[in-house]
């Protein structure tokens, strides 16, 4: 329905390229040069027998023949606005052969979840995990039966005991760098342990914070990339959107079945907004990511900062290894522990100018936020203090401003928390 018949299919193009032209035929846009928005619900048959085929299809009763594109049914089923950007997220994602568009990051994660578990199911995540996948486990997941165990982030020997041991285990969640400590998970590793079960667990990885530009957990072994589109993809924090890029047609067909269901496909303006963002994902979060180094740089040693947390910081010899051998770069978010605990947080966002206290990442713009009474203030203090999600902690995601302004705004910041943390050492507090 959307492939551009206009150019000779042998002809192989580079990623960059294909990211652009792929996925889309003018001609079926009425010679626009970009898509149209196709906002339809219900889509018209050639004939009773093409709706027909059309349906026998959708329902999986037969596969489609070579070369076969089948019409069109419904707008929940898909539709050309998801069709294009489907196709076009592909180059993005090295490995990927299908992808499936989503309402949210959440409502990907949660139908990856729900078309592949069934009560009784095992699923083992890391943990800390974005605050929404832990609500979906606790509020939603486990009351179904499904059984959940956690693992934290970066526990190697932990994780592939999980993976090797656990029965009835349907599915493993990785977040890696996990959100806000950025401790990493190996995917590879974790790969090769489901592999080597008779009954192989589906791998999912979240890969909102270094996909696509920097980390590619197809090409590590992993059966499905999973992206929050709200944040890099998107890039300006003005829609909601999430993904699911795979390599099995048939892990696909029993993820869309599930979306078909639930009735959370990406809808047609905003699969529309999302397209346009795509050619500049990966200009945009290189040069976040070198505006993160160059701060993270020149934040060394500050007296108001206890820890900074960013990938290039890390000391411990296999965290450093699995960030080598499995993302490309640091990227764009750190975090910083104040000397002063919640109080040096609270002024440290307080006093910043530029960079605004909201939670998100990924947009042109800064953002921090304060994690433990915000986006992670469901776990509990003990599961808070056990995944570094500490009071004292605030993620930073850096936009494309000039570094050198928020180098100054964060100075500004750090300063005043000083001051705070200084007054509370009279008092014992945390
Ligand atoms: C934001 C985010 C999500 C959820 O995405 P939504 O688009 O807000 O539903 C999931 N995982 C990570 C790592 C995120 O940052």
């Amino acid at each position: 329905m959307t492939s551009d018949k206009t150019r000779p299919p042998a002809m192989r193009l580079h990623r960059r390229t294909a990211l652009i032209t792929d996925g889309f035929d003018p001609q079926l846009s009425v010679g626009s040069a970009r898509p149209a928005v196709f906002r339809s619900s219900t889509y018209v048959f050639s004939s009773p027998e093409a709706g027909e085929r059309a349906f026998a299809l959708a329902l999986g009763k037969d596969t489609p023949r070579e070369g076969e594109s089948p019409e069109l049914i419904y707008a929940r089923l898909s539709h050309p606005n998801a069709e294009i950007l489907e196709e076009q997220l592909l180059p993005l994602e090295p490995g990927a052969t299908r992808a499936a568009v989503f309402n949210s990051g959440m409502a990907a994660i949660s139908t990856v979840a729900l078309a592949l578990c069934r009560p009784g199911s095992r699923l083992v995540y890391t943990t800390p995990a974005y605050g929404g996948t832990v609500h979906l486990i606790h509020q939603l997941l486990e009351p179904y039966g499904i059984v959940a165990i956690a693992v934290d982030a970066g526990d190697t020997g932990g994780l592939l005991r999980a993976i090797g041991t656990t029965p009835d285990l349907e599915l493993v969640l990785i977040e890696t760098p996990a959100n806000p400590t950025l401790r990493v998970t190996d995917i590879a590793a974790a790969a090769a342990t489901a592999s080597a079960r008779s009954h192989r667990p589906i791998v999912a990885v979240d890969n909102t914070f270094l996909g696509p530009a920097f980390q590619h957990p197809l090409m590590l072994g992993a059966d499905l990339a999973l992206y929050s589109a709200t944040k890099y993809l998107g890039g300006f924090s003005d829609l909601l959107g999430g993904v699911v890029l795979s390599s099995d047609p048939e892990l696909d067909a029993r993820i869309r079945g599930a979306r078909a269901i639930l009735g959370n496909i990406l809808q047609p303006d905003e699969c529309w907004l999302l397209t346009s963002r795509l050619p500049t994902v990966t200009l945009r979060m290189r040069q976040q990511c070198a505006g993160a180094q160059q701060i993270v740089k020149r934040l060394v040693g500050h007296p108001a900062i206890g820890r900074l947390l960013y990938p290039t910081l890390v000391e411990d010899a296999e965290q450093r290894s699995i960030a080598k051998s499995q993302s490309s770069s640091p990227g764009a978010i750190f975090s910083i522990e104040l000397r002063g605990g919640k109080a040096a947080a609270f002024e440290f966002l307080r006093t910043l100018r530029i960079i605004r206290d909201a939670v998100s990442l990924g947009g042109v713009e800064s953002l921090a936020c304060h994690p433990a009474s915000t986006t992670h203030s469901e776990l509990d203090e003990d599961a808070q203090a056990r995944s570094g999600v500490t009071p004292s902690l605030v993620r930073v995601s850096v936009g494309l401003e000039d570094p050198r302004d928020l180098l100054d705004d964060i100075r500004a910041g750090l300063d005043a928390a000083l001051v705070v943390s200084a007054g509370a050492k009279r008092v014992p507090a945390r």
